[in-house]
């Protein structure tokens, strides 16, 4: 059976949203020289031939974070740049191929993505690492990063400066991600967002999940939302959890971790089942 994995919107001039079947987003820029994917999504389809459809400019991968359904199509392209401080081996692991099966949401299953779809050995991949302020030229229009580590670690935003276009990843979705495998504690949120608001301000932003939007409005009601978390609980929980707040919409709240709330000397492990998120849906 074939499934059309991926859907393509064009969201501004010689630039594309690539949707794996609701699941995940990643992102064409074309400039006159060169092109750049952000992002690559669980790689369940041939998203190499949608990129190859949409241009045949010399391309560059690079992605927000090393989540498998960011970094785990990278199999498809050989080389991808990643955020230097999540190139290290463990963060190799959520892009294997049995963890990325573990990703596949409801909506995939349904239309006939199964875990035959996800392939390829990203061991093979070569990681390349990328800092904070990289620039990627692309011939008459520039991408420029920024590193804002709450999401994940090495969690990267994507500036189109003279566009005014801004991929986010994860680093704000509407379900905002802080309760997912290897996010940092919620304050490091809190601790960015003077930095996130003075980054994002005068920029269309797109993430990495739905249909891709994000409202500024979004943003500042996420920010005073995990003040408002912080604000309830002295200390983190025992117990690891999922929770949302004020409760869940998937057009806008923040999902945490009450025993990830602040930095801890020694982090508790994560379970597939706290990897195994609400993105999914
Ligand atoms: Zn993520």
């Amino acid at each position: 059976m074939k499934q059309d994995v991926y859907q393509i919107e064009e969201i501004a001039p010689r630039t594309w949203r690539i949707d794996e079947c609701g699941r995940d987003n990643c992102y064409l820029l074309c400039g006159d020289q060169r092109a750049l994917l952000i992002d690559c999504s669980i790689g369940t389809g041939d998203l190499m031939g949608v990129v190859r459809a949409l241009t045949d400019l010399p391309l560059t991968v690079a992605v927000t974070h090393a989540h498998g359904d960011h970094a785990g199509g990278g199999y498809q392209f050989g080389t991808i740049y990643v955020p230097r401080a999540e190139t290290d081996r463990s963060w190799r692991g959520p892009n294997m191929r049995v963890f990325r099966k573990q990703l596949l949401s409801n909506r995939m299953k349904k239309s006939g993505i199964t875990k035959k779809n996800v392939r390829g050995n990203n061991l093979k991949t070569n990681w390349l690492p990328f800092d904070d302020g990289a620039v990627f030229e692309l011939g008459g229009r520039t991408v420029r990063t920024a590193a804002v580590p709450a999401h994940t670690i090495g969690g990267t935003v994507f500036f189109d400066e003279a566009n005014r276009l801004c991929f986010l990843g994860d680093t704000v979705c509407p379900v905002l991600p802080m309760h997912t495998y290897r996010a940092l504690p919620l304050q490091s949120f809190s601790d960015r967002s003077d930095r996130l608001t003075e980054l994002l301000d005068g920029y269309t932003l797109f993430c990495g999940h739905g249909d891709g939007r994000v409202t500024h409005e979004l943003v500042q009601k996420q920010i005073a939302w995990v003040r408002e978390i912080l604000a309830q609980y002295p200390a983190n929980a025992n117990k690891h959890g999922k929770k949302y707040y004020p409760a869940f919409d998937p057009d806008g709240c923040v999902g945490y971790d009450p025993a990830n709330l602040y930095p801890a000397a020694k982090q508790k492990g994560w379970t597939i089942a706290s990897w195994n998120s609400i993105l999914h849906g």
